[in-house]
């Protein structure tokens, strides 16, 4: 497996060739997945009493296991090879794709969705991402921890049972290296005004003591939502167990819309990177969750010019969640 950088342009592509997919698996209607089986409960990799057919567990919450965290049968990236990036020949730049892949089976229960969990198992959840995190920026050479969940097969994932996954990255996705690049030409951290902005306009949706959740002015995705501290905390591994529960409340909400809206989705962490953490020079990025519904598919405009077409505004958007329509 490895990471290659586009030619001239400061985007990275991970190649992680599957041998066992000729070209047959990518048409429509082949077969997508080996784990496509997994909508039969015996198959399924991630159901209790299927402990045997996923690689290395790394821990589990609750005896008997209520939630439960292996390594990736599928990796993107492995700890083996060269972390550092090398450029040769002017126009190629790489490094093996290093890093630490893992799935976290958010329950034992095969027909229970994330947007069926209560407040308490979401936040048990949570706890489980916030203690992965510490755990996998322990290790050497990790730079940043990318948490993950694609929900329904436009998201990204052909097995039904509820999970998420962790990549644990020798090097900043560059999508977070701009946020945080941006943030430091600022004064004051941008987030914590646009935030209360947000919460006073009409596209503010949900608040609690500790997290808002609102959609994004220039929402990339139809019912895009994004969910912020109300103080500034850099990552996840800053929050307090109370505020967790805050989290929690916040995304049930979030999630029961979701379900209503019968979606596939993708939502992703994004938080600072260690190198920033403990750095008094630089501003850190302020933790968030992006919540992306997958519902209008991306043709040639947003792929080729990144000028993305939204037909649901984020005020329309923003009355939904709200309840008004
Ligand atoms: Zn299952
Ligand atoms: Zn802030």
């Amino acid at each position: 497996m490895e990471l290659r950088k586009d030619y001239i342009l400061d985007r990275y592509v991970i190649i992680a060739e599957q041998r066992t997919l000729r070209p047959d698996s990518f048409r429509r209607d082949g077969v997508i997945h080996p784990n496509n089986l997994s909508d039969n409960q015996i198959a399924c990799h991630f159901c209790a009493g299927n402990e045997y057919l996923t690689p290395k567990e790394k821990g589990r919450f609750g005896n008997p296991w209520i939630i439960r965290w292996f390594e990736n049968k599928f990796p993107i990236v492995e700890p083996l090879g060269k972390y550092f990036i090398q450029t040769d020949n002017k126009y190629f730049t790489f490094s093996d794709a290093y890093g630490y892949h893992e799935v976290i089976a958010e329950t034992n229960d095969h027909n229970k969705q994330l947007y069926d969990f209560n407040e308490v198992e979401i936040k048990n959840l949570l706890t489980v991402y916030k203690n992965r995190m510490q755990e996998l920026y322990s290790k050497d050479h990790i730079q940043y921890v990318h948490l993950f969940k694609n929900h329904g097969k436009d998201a990204g994932t052909s097995v039904k049972h509820s999970h998420s996954q962790i990549l644990a990255l020798a090097h900043i996705p560059r999508l977070v290296r701009e946020e945080l690049t941006v943030v430091n030409t600022y004064q004051t951290c941008p987030h914590c005004e646009i935030l209360n902005i947000e919460n006073a306009s009409y596209r503010r949706c949900f608040e609690n003591n500790t997290f808002v959740a609102f959609t994004p002015y220039a929402s990339r995705f139809n019912y895009e939502i994004w969910i912020f501290p109300k103080k500034h905390y850099a990552s996840l591994t800053e929050i307090s167990d109370d505020a967790l529960l805050d989290l929690a409340s916040i995304m049930k909400r979030v999630l029961s819309r979701l379900k209503d809206l019968n979606c596939s989705y993708n939502y992703y962490l994004h938080c600072t990177p260690k190198g920033y953490m403990n750095n008094p020079a630089a501003k850190t990025l302020h933790f968030h969750i992006e919540i992306t519904p997958r519902i209008q598919l991306w043709g040639g405009v947003e792929h080729g010019s990144e000028t993305i077409v939204n037909q649901v505004s984020p005020e329309t958007a923003a009355r939904f969640y709200r309840g008004e329509q």
